[in-house]
């Protein structure tokens, strides 16, 4: 066996005296600037065999079947079938759009963007984020009103890219196939069916310019965001497959399928249960004609052509919202407990209990965690660093909490 003196590195030969660790092996040994040196090289190699489809940023795309999708979403979000459906389908065909290689015979798959309608607080957000994160891609939540038409106080439409970039540490390949949300679509519907003689510079101005970058092309985007300064370094980014997928409420479009659909028709066959429950979620048999109707323009949804909805949340789901979902709000809390060594219990009742001051005040899913917040808040506030291994939650508790909560106060409209 060589002797202490004698060691060196079998890499760069250099003496144990020269470098700061040596790494022992079984027949030799390594110091730390071969280390690095190897790292680099392995760095570069993987990248420069990985697929072309993958950048630099560690977004490695994951493509997967829709019925597969469709799984891992129902691990996160309750209910809302159809929309995961068709979310599934859009999202698996885009991306075989994206990784088609070039075929002979000229069929051009085209883009699937999506519009998805429903009541705030239903998911929408939820399925988009849920879908990027099992694909890899990168993403971006961006919100319609903020725009302005190119020239006008606001943000011009290739901001959302400057997040998107962002977001994946511009590594331009891996966001040129990332996905996008614009929430709030509705907000920017023409006002009136007639043009008016003022300029509409954030309603049709902004779906304007939206229709380009919907469809693909290449858009030069301030890295920093912000308006284009002639001196700013542009970054050229292609949207041809980043999917765009929008939504919206689209308060009192139930009204516009109303009209379009005949009432009598609805549930043609069925009960009048059944009927009754079709009639209150008209959004069910939401088309392309009623967000034109609402004020979309029609170019505009020619490029969102997927179009799907949300269902209201009702108070089972409501309840199944707080325990169900992989990181529901009770696993959290649960877990955040844990983490000071208390056992949460929480009665049932408190559940219900929970479930009905979201109704009742009307704060839908977003609202759940707020009462959470509130009926917790003091616990968590006076039981760390106490010897307590256990909080029971009583639903007497849970109100006393609540009621003494800043959200008690708040007015039902
Ligand atoms: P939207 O985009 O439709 O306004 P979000 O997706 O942002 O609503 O939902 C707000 C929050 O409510 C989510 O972060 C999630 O915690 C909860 N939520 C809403 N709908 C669901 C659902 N169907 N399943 C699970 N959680 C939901």
């Amino acid at each position: 066996m060589a002797k202490a003196n004698h060691l060196h590195c079998s890499f760069c030969g250099r003496n144990r005296d020269e470098v700061k660790i040596l790494i022992a092996g079984q027949e030799g040994h390594i110091c730390e600037n071969c280390v690095e040196h190897a790292q680099e090289i392995i760095v570069q190699e993987l990248n420069s065999k990985s697929d072309t489809a993958n950048g630099s940023s560690g977004f490695k795309l994951n493509v997967r079947k829709p019925a597969e999708i469709k799984k891992f979403l129902d691990e996160y979000v309750i209910g809302q079938d159809d929309a995961k459906k068709v979310l599934s389908v859009a999202v698996y065909n885009h991306f075989k759009r994206v990784t088609q290689k070039q075929q002979p015979d000229d069929i051009e798959i085209e883009k699937s963007n999506i519009i998805m309608v429903g009541e705030t607080g239903t998911g929408k957000t939820l399925l988009a984020k849920t879908i990027a994160r099992l694909l890899n891609v990168p993403f971006a939540i961006v919100d319609a009103t903020v725009f302005t038409e190119a020239g006008y106080v606001g943000e011009d439409v290739e901001s959302m890219l400057t997040r998107l970039l962002q977001n994946c540490n511009y590594d331009v390949a891996a966001a040129e196939r990332g996905i996008v949300y614009v929430d709030e679509i509705d907000k920017i519907a023409r006002k009136g069916d007639n043009p008016s003689i003022t300029r509409d510079v954030s309603g049709e101005g902004v779906q304007q310019g939206l229709l380009k970058m919907l469809e693909g092309t290449e858009v030069l985007v301030p890295p920093q965001g912000g308006r284009k300064h002639p001196e700013q370094k542009m970054i050229k980014v292609d949207t041809k497959n980043i999917l765009f997928i929008c939504g919206g409420a689209f308060d009192g479009i139930d009204k516009v399928i109303a009209r379009r659909v005949n009432t009598n028709a609805i549930g043609f066959s069925v009960n009048k249960d059944e009927q009754e429950m079709q009639r209150k979620n008209l959004l069910q048999f939401i088309n392309a004609q009623d967000l034109k109707s609402f004020g979309l323009i029609p170019e505009l949804l020619g490029r969102l052509p997927v179009v799907t909805h949300l269902n209201p949340l009702d108070q089972e789901t409501l309840r199944s919202i707080l325990t169900e979902p992989k990181n529901s709000l009770m696993k959290q809390y649960t877990r955040l407990f844990e983490m000071e060594g208390i056992e949460l219990v929480m009665d049932k009742e408190v559940l219900d209990f929970m479930v009905s001051k979201a109704l009742e005040y009307k704060l839908g899913a977003r609202g759940l965690r707020s009462i959470c917040e509130s009926i917790l808040t003091d616990a968590m506030f006076e039981l760390p660093g106490t010897d307590t291994k256990q909080l029971h939650v009583t639903k007497n508790y849970a109100e006393q909490m609540f009621n003494k909560s800043k959200l008690s106060a708040l007015k039902v409209a």
